[in-house]
């Protein structure tokens, strides 16, 4: 294993220990699924770089799409200035998101699109002399965003421990199912019966950086009947999960009740460039309309609306409403159901699990799981060296493909992890005595 150079190495990489990490791959270009590495390497990348691309790295679409705007307009103050690509963009998504949505704020990434939703909900009420409604509820394990706002929402965890106390107070709650749905919708009820809950935040149906934990969205609609009726108002989190990821536009599309606020980010530029943006309906923007000057929501980003992330979008956009990517999501939907009937019965896997194209499982391990399980690394390496990028979650393996991803890469993606499994079959003496 190479290890980073201490000297020679200015750069310092995320949620990387440094000192005992390998080498850094050295990506010299990318297509559709695969990552061209420097010394000639193939590899497929199923996790879609960290959940941003959709429709297949360098599409040239997309890429065009941005090298034209480049040459007219890349970048211009957003307060008392617009420009066409943002008008498309906040058009386009007023298309595709239910009709109650009605005004488009934007910023730069994930974890800003969550800090503008809590702030919009926090400031709504604010801005209606409503001071007893502060409290926010949100999921155990969520995870939304590392700023201090979405680390405040997020599930307590070693990532946000040094920062603990200086997060705001959250409940959270348990992720429902069908065991505790009742004992949930209980001290949900009991939570905003005083009418002090500003806002519930949630990832809808997919809880992805917790382990692609999956629930039922009728659970997640009882929540939102109860939020609904006591005045608290409802953000979802689709950062990740929007944009075709659950087999519909947005996971909030499996849902009777609707959210007041949803955030998106990740896959909206196709995975070109950073962009973040948080639709609102028309009751909250209404509550900032207003001739008082300190009604106004202050809150904006340097790169707001950046025009060259506004193209990307648009083409990507594009894209998504073409019938092939419609075709494409079915096809890796239906590809990984038969994936999930196969490997289920392996003894080394448990709790296999997929909405829509993205499908998860967990190993059984002898030792108690955690994301600094060292599973995580074998799981990874074991991956890297058959050219395939799969980032495990600890213990849970996890597909999040973009939509090009041929049935040939799927197919080699999945022999990989069987291949594994009976790896870790040999390896393991009591799995390897349970089978027998
Ligand atoms: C990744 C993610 C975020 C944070 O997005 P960044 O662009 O990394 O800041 C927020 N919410 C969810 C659900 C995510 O998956």
């Amino acid at each position: 294993m190479h290890h980073f150079e201490k000297e020679n190495n200015p750069i310092w990489h995320p949620f990387t220990q440094m000192k005992i990490a390998a080498a850094p791959i050295h990506i010299e270009s990318a297509k559709g699924s695969l990552l061209y590495t420097k010394d000639g390497r193939a590899i497929i990348d199923a996790v879609s770089s960290w959940w941003v691309n959709i429709h297949g790295h360098a599409h040239p679409h997309i890429a065009e799409a941005i090298a034209k705007q480049a040459h007219k307009l890349e970048q211009v103050i957003f307060a008392g200035f617009t420009h066409q690509p943002a008008i498309d963009l906040a058009n386009k998504l007023m298309e595709i998101l239910p009709p109650h949505f009605s005004k488009v704020f934007f910023s730069d990434n994930g974890s800003t699109c969550v800090e503008v939703a809590i702030k919009m909900a926090l400031q709504y009420w604010d801005n209606q002399d409503i001071t007893h409604k502060t409290n926010i509820i949100a999921f155990e394990n969520a995870y939304h965003g590392d700023t201090f706002g979405a680390m405040s929402v997020g599930g307590k965890s070693t990532f946000n421990k040094a920062f603990q106390k200086h997060l705001f107070k959250v409940h959270h709650i348990p992720l429902p199912t069908a065991e505790n749905i009742e004992a949930v919708k209980a001290e949900f009820k009991k939570l905003v019966q005083d009418d002090s809950v500003a806002a519930f935040i949630f990832e809808p149906l997919v809880q992805g950086a917790a382990g692609m934990l999956m629930y039922e969205a009728a659970h997640l609609d009882a929540l939102l009947a109860i939020a609904k009726e006591h005045n608290v108002i409802a953000i979802a989190d689709e950062v990740m999960t929007g944009f075709g990821r659950t087999g519909k536009h947005f996971a909030i599309n499996y849902l009777h009740h609707q959210p007041d606020i949803i955030c998106l980010s990740k896959g909206i530029t196709g995975g070109f460039m950073p962009l973040g943006v948080t639709v609102c309906a028309a009751f909250i923007y209404d509550a900032f309309y207003s001739d008082d000057k300190a009604k106004t929501f202050f809150h904006g980003h340097s790169y707001t609306a950046n025009p060259l992330a506004c193209a990307a979008a648009n083409a990507s956009m594009e894209l998504l409403q073409r019938i092939e990517c419609t075709e494409n999501i079915s096809r890796i939907t239906s590809s990984h159901a038969h994936f999930a009937k196969k490997i289920s019965v392996h003894p080394s896997v448990r709790n296999v699990r997929q909405t829509g194209t993205i499908i998860a499982m967990d190993i059984i391990t002898p030792a108690e799981t955690s994301y600094f399980n060292s599973i995580s690394t074998e799981i990874y390496s074991f991956f890297l060296s058959h050219d395939i990028l799969l980032r495990p979650l600890g213990n849970v393996i996890y597909i999040l493909p973009m939509y090009c991803m041929s049935d040939e890469e799927l197919e080699k993606v999945y022999g990989a992890i069987e291949a594994f499994f009976e790896f870790k079959l040999l390896t393991n003496p009591f799995l390897f005595y349970l089978r027998i």
